[in-house]
């Protein structure tokens, strides 16, 4: 992804525009956008997935057809948020997006890192809760629980991002540097760097996983929970170290963009993410970390009904389908156009 916007800017197509993209460089710019695609700018242009105008597919039965609103709608429909289950695309079409919405006419905007200990966390917590629920500044950003080097203790990180003027980001982040934050750096990257500061997270090898879950509210007293769990992990799977527990918010004072037409997709209501690396290096780690991975899911989105829990279809496929494609009448229409276009389940048996 990073290499796709890094040889955009080179070659000048990206001068003043941007398209879709995520939060780790070394995904794919297809399969993240055929899953839904989630990324800090979702709160400006909307999901990746919003964003396909046409996709050019290789059915299972060899055929080559060009998808679009006005050409095979069904299998376009279905490409935009559930796409990997239905045929090898090989090229999308995305929207793109004048760079100076991020907040400067190159497109720069403010980031920061906050690292507090972990005796910070409620107080930390308790700012975030506000942060989260501003109406009035346009952020987005990850609270985050991790060891990462050189100490590799578990601290708090907040991670914010502001999308405006970022000579104004100081003041709307002023609580957090006035809890005395044990590290902390800002820049203005360029959107090919936006997400370099999460590159730990794409090392290849190991044992990991990535799982996310919708939430409607961020409660300390659910993320305090959520440190126990990590201290836990830490304490038991040593070799666990480099995973991470994590929030991702995307503030209301914009309402995420609706999509022109209606897809698969089924998450345009979801503002914070409940978001899991779990990351092992001996396979016998793997179900202890697996285990904590959905604790800290469940308390995360305690208090919530199950029939609205909601789960994110582009990480792991293991998630009950429903929570995944909310909406019977979605999910029938998925069976249905699965059955047309890939009854033998070339491309994955879900929906058959
Ligand atoms: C480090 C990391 C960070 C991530 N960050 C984000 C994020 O910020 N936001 C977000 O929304 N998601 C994120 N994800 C999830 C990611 O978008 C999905 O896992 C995506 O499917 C991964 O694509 P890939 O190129 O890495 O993997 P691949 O293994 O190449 O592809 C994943 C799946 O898509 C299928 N696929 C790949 N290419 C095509 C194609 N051309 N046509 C049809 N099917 C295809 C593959 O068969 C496979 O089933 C992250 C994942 C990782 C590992």
């Amino acid at each position: 992804m990073k290499d796709f916007y890094r040889r955009g800017l080179d070659e000048g197509t990206f001068d003043s525009t941007f398209g879709s993209l995520g939060n780790g460089n070394t995904v794919g710019v297809i399969p993240y956008c055929l899953g839904g695609g989630i990324s800090i700018a979702t709160g400006l242009i909307g999901f990746g997935c919003d964003n396909i105008l046409s996709a050019k597919v290789v059915l299972p039965n060899g055929q080559l057809v060009f998808a679009s609103e006005e050409e095979w709608p069904d299998l376009f429909w279905a490409l935009k948020g559930a796409g990997q289950h239905f045929g090898l695309v090989l090229e999308i079409t995305l929207r793109t997006y004048p760079l100076s919405i991020y907040g400067t006419p190159e497109g720069r905007h403010w980031v920061g890192n906050f690292m507090y200990p972990l005796e910070r966390a409620e107080a930390v917590c308790k700012e975030m809760e506000t942060l989260m629920a501003d109406t009035k500044n346009l952020t987005a950003g990850h609270l985050m629980v991790m060891a990462p080097p050189p100490s590799f203790q578990p601290i708090i990180a907040v991670s914010p991002h502001y999308f405006g003027d970022p000579k104004n980001a100081p003041a709307a982040f002023g609580a957090l540097d006035k809890l005395g934050p044990i590290a902390f750096n800002a820049t203005t990257p360029l959107v090919p760097n936006l997400s370099d500061h999460l590159d730990f997270a794409c090392q290849k090898g190991d044992y990991k996983r990535f799982s996310l879950a919708g939430l409607q509210e961020f409660k300390t007293d659910r993320f305090l929970q959520v440190i126990n769990l990590f201290k836990e992990l830490f304490e038991t799977c040593p070799d666990a170290g480099a995973s991470g527990y994590f929030v991702e918010w995307h503030s209301r004072a914009n309402e995420i963009p609706k999509p022109e037409s209606e897809s698969a997709f089924s998450h345009h209501d979801v503002y914070m993410w409940v978001n899991c690396l779990s990351w092992c290096k001996s396979k016998g780690s793997c179900e202890k970390v697996f285990e904590l991975e959905k604790k800290v899911i469940d308390v995360m989105r305690s208090g919530q009904d199950p029939s609205e829990y909601i789960d994110y279809q582009n990480c792991n496929r293991e998630d009950p389908v429903e929570r995944r494609f909310r909406g019977k009448e979605r999910l029938a229409k998925l069976r249905r156009i699965k059955q047309q276009v890939d009854p033998q389940g070339v491309f994955t048996k879900e929906f058959l």
